[in-house]
């Protein structure tokens, strides 16, 4: 088996293989005390890069210089169609990028170029076109006040929307350059400017992007990335006093931490967090779909998905039918590095997260959970996890009440849709949610009490732009994507005018 980097087109290797720097203000730049992160090939282990450790003090000076575009004319002062023009121009100049951003978001992250291209670039290019429409988008209205103590006189009142300001965001590494650019693309179509921390092990993509908008015309200071650790780059960012917004994605612990300290200076937050969504099989449902439906749920981005599909439920009557068909699905995957196009699944980001899935299967072997197919690596360098299921599996076990981020899935049986309600919302995470079966009665009234932000029906990860993408619970609060995310980036500002 080859590995990532031997896969590589010219162009990413160009990119790859020079000095990374960050971008602030407009300029690439080294960490403040020349310290560097290493990069990996996670196909093989191998080091392919290093990007600068961000410091306390870098991280002031991109938010300074954040502050400084956000109160220049060069982009607040644009008019909202040439905002709405500039993004277009950065979508067209991604889209023509797409093979080379694909492969290095491939080689970075060990997931199948298939997907990088689909979710990190052709994705964000819709996300970019579609949030550049909202620049011209983002009215007010006008309000028939009636101000009863003052009933001799007029008022006319109306509302603006305005940009909230610095936004920091904070990615995790599982889909990077998606992540990056759901939060990037409202922050600009609003107005507002931005200082991007990207996951400390997927840096890649986010410096390539900064690059890229200022080759298009983007002004200096309106996208600014730190490459840092979370405990010391992110963490500066979320306490810097002139960020206004924080956009995070990542863990539920971390988002805890962003929480508090987000509250502790009143700054607009939103957080995308971590999930272990059910997928419920009810026994009239079309076998043909919910089974392998059922098994991309989980296999999808190599089960490191928020919204993976981690824990099936299948009516008793059909249970061993559909535990039998995906285990056969799973077990058929064929693993490889992700720029190889015949790979079915790549490897697991890192070391750590290898072991820490490998973790979370021994734990359920442990408590007496059967391994039906997959628990173990694979005899080769990089950090490759087979998929694997678990059945036999109870609501107490770790593997089943923890958020794994990797390709295991576990497997019980319900009686009936009551008892496929309670084991569903039977967990401290409320992201998404699928419902299996041809009876749209059913349907109706089981959506309505699963407690999830995203709902599915007959399918399962299915995302666009123009839907909201969040969580409740612990998988978070607010949303991105949609008129919802344009509208946490402004804030809403009433104005009374006395017109006696
Ligand atoms: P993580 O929380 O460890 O890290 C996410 C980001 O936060 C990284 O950039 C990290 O450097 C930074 N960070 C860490 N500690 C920080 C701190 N104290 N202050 C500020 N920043 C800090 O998460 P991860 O392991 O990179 O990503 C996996 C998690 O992300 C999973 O739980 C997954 O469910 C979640 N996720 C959620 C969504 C969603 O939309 N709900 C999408 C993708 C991933």
């Amino acid at each position: 088996m080859k590995n990532d980097l031997a896969l590589l087109g010219a162009e990413s290797k160009k990119f790859v293989f020079a000095e990374h720097g960050m971008m602030i203000g407009g300029a690439s730049t080294q960490a403040s005390d020349g310290g560097t992160i290493p990069v990996f090939d996670p196909s093989s282990g191998d080091q392919i890069a290093v990007v600068p450790e961000g410091t306390v003090e870098d991280v002031d000076r991109a938010v300074k210089a954040a502050r400084k575009a956000f109160e220049d004319t060069s982009w607040a002062g644009l008019k909202p169609a040439a905002r709405e023009r500039l993004i277009l121009k950065l979508a067209l100049a991604l889209e023509e990028h797409a093979q080379e951003f694909s492969e290095i978001e491939s080689l970075n992250s060990g997931r199948l170029i298939m997907n990088t291209r689909l979710f990190d670039v052709d994705l964000s290019v819709d996300c970019l076109r579609y949030m550049a429409g909202w620049a011209t988008k983002l009215h007010g209205k006008t309000i028939p006040v009636s101000v009863p103590y003052a009933p001799d006189m007029d008022f006319f009142a109306y509302t603006t929307r305005e940009p909230v300001g610095v936004v920091a965001a904070i990615t995790p590494w599982n889909v990077p350059l998606g992540q990056a650019i759901w939060k990037i693309a409202p922050v600009l179509a609003a107005g507002c400017t931005v200082v991007l921390k990207p996951a400390e092990n997927t840096p890649l993509t986010a410096l390539r992007f900064a690059l890229l908008a200022k080759e298009i015309g983007i002004p200096d200071g309106v996208i600014n990335v730190v490459t840092g650790y979370g405990a010391v780059a992110g963490a500066a960012l979320v306490s810097h006093p002139d960020v206004n917004k924080i956009s995070f994605t990542g863990s539920t612990d971390t988002g805890r931490i962003i929480g508090i300290e987000a509250a502790r200076n009143f700054k607009k937050c939103s957080l995308e967090l971590g999930g272990k969504s059910p997928v419920i099989i009810l026994d009239d449902a079309d076998l043909s779909q919910a089974i392998p439906g059922a098994a991309q749920a989980i296999l999808g981005n190599h089960g490191q998905n928020c919204c993976a599909g981690s824990r099936l439920f299948v009516q008793e009557s059909i249970y061993e039918e559909v535990l039998a068909g995906v285990a056969k699905i799973v077990e058929s995957v064929k693993l490889g590095p992700g720029l190889d196009p015949s790979s079915e699944m790549g490897p697991l980001v890192s070391a750590t997260q290898q072991e820490r899935v490998l973790g979370y299967i021994r734990s359920g072997v442990e408590e007496g959970a059967e391994v039906v197919v997959g628990n173990s690596a694979i005899d080769h360098p990089g950090f490759y996890v087979k998929p694997t299921v678990l059945a036999n599996v109870t609501r107490d076990m770790k593997a089943v009440r923890e958020e794994i981020f990797g390709p295991v899935l576990s497997v019980a049986s319900f009686k009936d849709t009551e008892e496929a309600i309670a084991k569903a919302n039977d967990t401290v995470f409320g992201l998404g949610a699928s419902v299996w079966t041809k009876n749209i009665d059913k349907v109706h009234r089981m959506i309505p009490r699963l407690k999830v932000g995203i709902t599915w029906v007959n399918t399962h990860n299915v995302l666009d732009i123009a839907a909201p993408f969040g969580g409740i619970k612990n998988s978070g609060i607010g949303c991105e994507l949609s008129e919802e995310a344009i509208l946490q980036h402004t804030n809403i500002k009433s104005t009374i005018v006395n017109v006696d």
